[in-house]
């Protein structure tokens, strides 16, 4: 899976434009202690990260939930999960450590004490367990989406965070917890998913400095890029074939800017016998496209809907335009779901493109 940042699935969030009520950047030191007063003081903690989880949002849930179970004299129970039906790991997500302690929704009790959620924008995000975390009796949300609404009881939302994975970091070590591989290999995949792997605008050398601290723990690199983004089977190659033999480059679209786009169809994936996360990295080869400042990638689900991720090379907020179609994101990677005809879909994201430019300085 790609996308919302290059190999990961669409960071959608429901929210519509940065509200008034969200979060206004990097957390207080006060969220942060209210935050760690209460996980100290739980019996039973709920995780929960966004439906159709990516690298960031799974990989920073297994890493504070190895984190919380070996933390010192920690007594309280652990529970992790996501609000998807069926209840499905990313293939290309199993081999992070610790996807064994995940449990489906519907066993996250209906009323948590204490529930934290990883990378959504919005309860809608949260799929099956939007209700549980309406009924928490505390809710700490860890995200760095500019549009997040600010959902929780604590939220510690920080959009200047390359990741998700920045802020769990932070909390793994404000819990007092060993910064192990496990925990460690978990951060990484979300650190270097939502960077682009470390060729994003976001790549601060705070970014770096992480990096270095998690690979100090002895994670290789290289095994993680292989896992995430260098393998598929032969088969994929035959869909990437259709899919790239279909691509439009329409210059005058984006305002200027150019959109070049593509689908992966229900069809597609049948011959070659692929789920449907296998589209997802269709982006990244279809947004090198040096004529085209915005690329999208129509990706029809099995119920027939498409769902599109959208990439920016810097001038168009794309973020904005996904937004304005339903969907979410950041500003050079979002997404959106859609029906009709990929003719029609494409219509409307030019529209919500010509209103898109954003003061990005690129
Ligand atoms: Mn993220």
């Amino acid at each position: 899976m790609t996308d919302d940042h290059p190999p990961v699935p669409d960071q959608r969030s429901g929210a519509g434009a940065p509200a008034a009520g969200a979060s206004p950047g990097p957390d207080t030191e006060a969220e942060w202690s209210r935050a760690v007063k209460i996980l100290d003081g739980a019996t039973e903690i709920c995780l929960a990260c966004h439906v159709r989880p990516d690298a960031d949002a799974l990989g920073s849930m297994l890493a504070v939930a190895h984190a919380l179970r070996a933390r010192r004299g920690a007594g309280a129970q652990i529970l992790a999960s996501f609000g998807d039906r069926p209840f499905e790991i990313p293939r290309i997500l199993r081999f992070l450590p610790g996807t064994g302690l995940l449990s489906p929704p519907d066993q996250v009790p209906a009323r948590p004490a204490v529930m934290v959620t990883f990378d959504a924008a919005s309860p809608d995000r949260l799929g099956l367990l939007e209700p549980n975390a309406a009924q928490a009796d505390e809710l700490i949300v860890l995200d760095h989406h500019a549009s997040n609404t600010g959902f929780g009881t604590v939220n510690l939302v920080d959009p200047a965070a390359a990741a998700t994975a920045v802020l769990a970091c932070d909390l793994v070590g404000r819990i007092g917890a060993e910064l192990t591989r496990d925990v460690a290999l978990g951060l990484y995949a979300g650190l270097v998913t939502d960077t682009g792997s470390f060729k994003y605008p976001s790549t601060t050398p705070r970014v770096h400095e992480m990096a270095a601290r998690l690979l100090r723990t002895g994670i290789e690199p290289g095994v993680v890029a292989h896992e995430l983004w260098d393998r598929s089977p032969f088969a994929f190659l035959g869909l990437l074939s259709a899919a790239l033999g279909r691509a439009r480059l329409e210059p005058g679209a984006a305002a200027g800017l150019g959109l070049v786009w593509t689908t992966v169809t229900r069809a597609d994936r049948a011959t070659a016998g692929l789920p449907f996360e296998v589209a997802e990295s269709v982006i990244d080869v279809v947004r090198r496209t040096d004529e085209a400042g915005v690329a999208a990638v129509l990706k029809e689900d099995e119920a027939g809907h498409w769902q599109v991720s959208v990439r920016s090379k810097g001038a168009a907020d794309v973020g904005r335009a996904c937004v304005a179609l339903g969907g979410g994101g950041h500003t050079l990677a979002a997404g959106f779901a859609a029906s009709g005809t990929a003719d029609e879909v494409v219509t409307a994201l030019r529209k919500a493109l010509a209103g898109a430019l954003a003061d990005v300085n690129q």
